[in-house]
């Protein structure tokens, strides 16, 4: 008898020493823990349903805060990227200069607001059509120039062919097809594309990790699986 109730009170001793107990208690610590903390960042994410126009998806805005200055242009103006995708671009183009080739950042993150600028106004100067505008330039909220992983690039040695389909002759953009997938970089809008947008070999898209990844996941199934001799 006097053994029995020695045991149980080493069993209760040896249950608060490991903590048995209070575990109750923590868990539910631990669940409350969990309901006040502050919901993940999904802005980034792609919807299941994207939305298209004129053959262009829908895009995030890149937080200011996730941005990276890779070049200035003349006006004092900052091209920017995701933090990620400048540093690649940076390595491309110190990789580049060793070869000889001058590449130069044209155009990089923009905002909704820019992008408003780009299509309407430049559609009114040109006298187009929201339809004609949209073969050369996104809607506002569905440039790829939003997610800051798109650059376009000119050839400093060629700047004639600046945003031109005359680019795909210089030196800069025959570097670039043989080694920006080295950088992670490929070209969005290839000839014939099935989004029906011009070419535009001067615009190039970072690829290199899940984010950048998982933005253009639904063109890329479009344009890239869906026509792989293209
Ligand atoms: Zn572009």
């Amino acid at each position: 008898m006097y053994n029995r109730i020695l045991s149980i009170i080493l069993l209760v001793l040896l249950g608060l020493a490991v903590g048995i107990y209070p575990m109750g208690d923590r868990h539910a610590i631990a669940e409350s823990k969990k309901t006040i903390a502050p919901p993940s960042d999904t802005s980034s994410t792609t919807p299941s349903s994207t939305p298209v126009m004129f053959g262009h998806f829908a895009y995030e805005e890149a937080p200011a805060n996730a941005l990276h200055t890779i070049a200035r242009a003349e006006d004092g103006y900052e091209i920017k990227l995701r933090d990620a995708a400048a540093k690649s671009y940076l390595s491309m183009v110190e990789a580049a200069r060793a070869e000889g080739i001058d590449l130069v950042a044209i155009s990089g993150f923009r905002t909704k607001e820019e992008q408003r600028y780009l299509f309407y106004e430049i559609a009114r100067q040109r006298n187009q059509t929201p339809s004609e505008r949209a073969q050369v330039s996104a809607p506002p909220g569905y440039s790829e120039h939003h997610t800051g992983y798109a650059v376009d690039v000119g050839d400093g040695a060629n700047p004639g062919t600046n945003l031109s389909s005359s680019f795909d002759r210089t030196v800069a953009f025959q570097w670039l097809e043989k080694n920006a997938v080295r950088f992670s970089f490929e070209l969005s809008f290839l000839p014939n594309n099935p989004q029906g947008v011009m070419y535009e070999p001067w615009h190039w898209r970072f690829i290199g990790d899940e984010q950048s990844l998982a933005t253009f996941h639904k063109d890329r199934e479009l344009t890239h699986s869906s026509n792989p001799t293209r």
